[in-house]
């Protein structure tokens, strides 16, 4: 079932992508009750595999998450992540790079952050960014940001090869449901803090972002870090597909606990 949802949501480099024909507000034909219970039932599993992975300490999961402001990124992390160990799991929001960070290349700050062994890494943001911002704003040449989908692609097949899965999500929430959600937080005095002003003026330049989303989702999806855009307008809907992805891909992890019983054979704690 997963395998399909997958296939669905994974984003081809043979093929443009145009994220206007991608649904936002598509639900599968999913009850959203049903979800909630779904949904709790893949934590479980993810939980219970989490400790492998953490006895193990060989590979890593990497989540990547891309999206517009209000597309959900924060709720995703506190709705999918609660229920995993804290100690196994290391969320990074990246921001505007500021002091050291500037005086690097743009992925020194990434590689830093990247998943330990028997770890979950989850992105709230990410190198992505260094490609996005600088496009849209027009602060860099063509060359310089062109050129670093080549970088971002070695990356990923370099963290794939040393043992990190990368698994990339498009949170694509819709022109009207941003507006919704933007107002909503204006409006509501315990989340007006959230609100910074370039979520406005980015918003004023959606197609611009639009047009850079598109190009960096067929320029970057590539076997060994899958990108998958998944239907964010509704809340539910988006936490669980990017659940059973992240199981489903954990099933194909398949952590083993560590060879102990040989060792330990006749072992009496006195
Ligand atoms: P938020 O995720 O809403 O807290 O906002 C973080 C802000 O930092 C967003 O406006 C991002 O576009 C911006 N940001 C993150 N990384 C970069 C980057 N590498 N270059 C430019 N802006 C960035
Ligand atoms: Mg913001």
């Amino acid at each position: 079932m997963t395998e399909r949802l997958r296939r669905q949501l994974l984003v081809r480099s043979s093929r443009p992508v145009d994220l206007d024909q991608w649904p936002s507000d598509e639900t599968f034909g999913w009850n959203k009750d049903a979800a909630k219970g779904e949904l709790n039932k893949v934590i479980g599993e993810m939980a219970f595999i989490q400790r492998r992975l953490m006895a193990e300490a060989t590979q890593s999961l990497l989540v990547v998450l891309q999206g517009r402001d209000a597309s959900g990124k924060d709720g995703l992390v506190r709705h999918v992540m609660t229920g995993l160990n804290p100690a196994g799991v290391r969320v990074v929001s990246f921001k505007v790079p500021a002091g050291v960070e500037k005086d690097h290349d743009y992925l020194w700050r990434c590689h830093k952050a990247v998943p330990a062994r028997g770890q979950v890494g989850v992105w709230n943001r990410s190198h992505y960014e260094d490609i996005l911002v600088p496009r849209v704003k027009g602060l860099v040449a063509e060359d310089v940001w062109r050129r670093r989908y080549r970088h971002v692609r070695d990356f990923e097949q370099l963290l794939a090869d040393e043992g990190t899965r990368v698994l990339k999500f498009y949170l694509n929430v819709s022109h009207e449901v941003q507006r919704q959600r933007l107002q909503k937080r204006i409006d509501n005095p315990e989340s007006s803090w959230k609100h910074d002003p370039s979520d406005l003026s980015d918003r004023e330049i959606w197609p611009l972002y639009e047009e850079a989303y598109a190009d960096v989702l067929r320029e970057t999806s590539r076997p060994h870090a899958p990108w998958y855009v998944v239907p964010a307008d509704n809340k539910w809907v988006r936490d669980l597909v990017v659940a059973r992805i992240m199981l489903d891909e954990l099933v194909d992890m398949n952590p083993q606990l560590p060879l102990a019983e040989k060792t330990l054979k006749g072992t009496t704690v006195v």
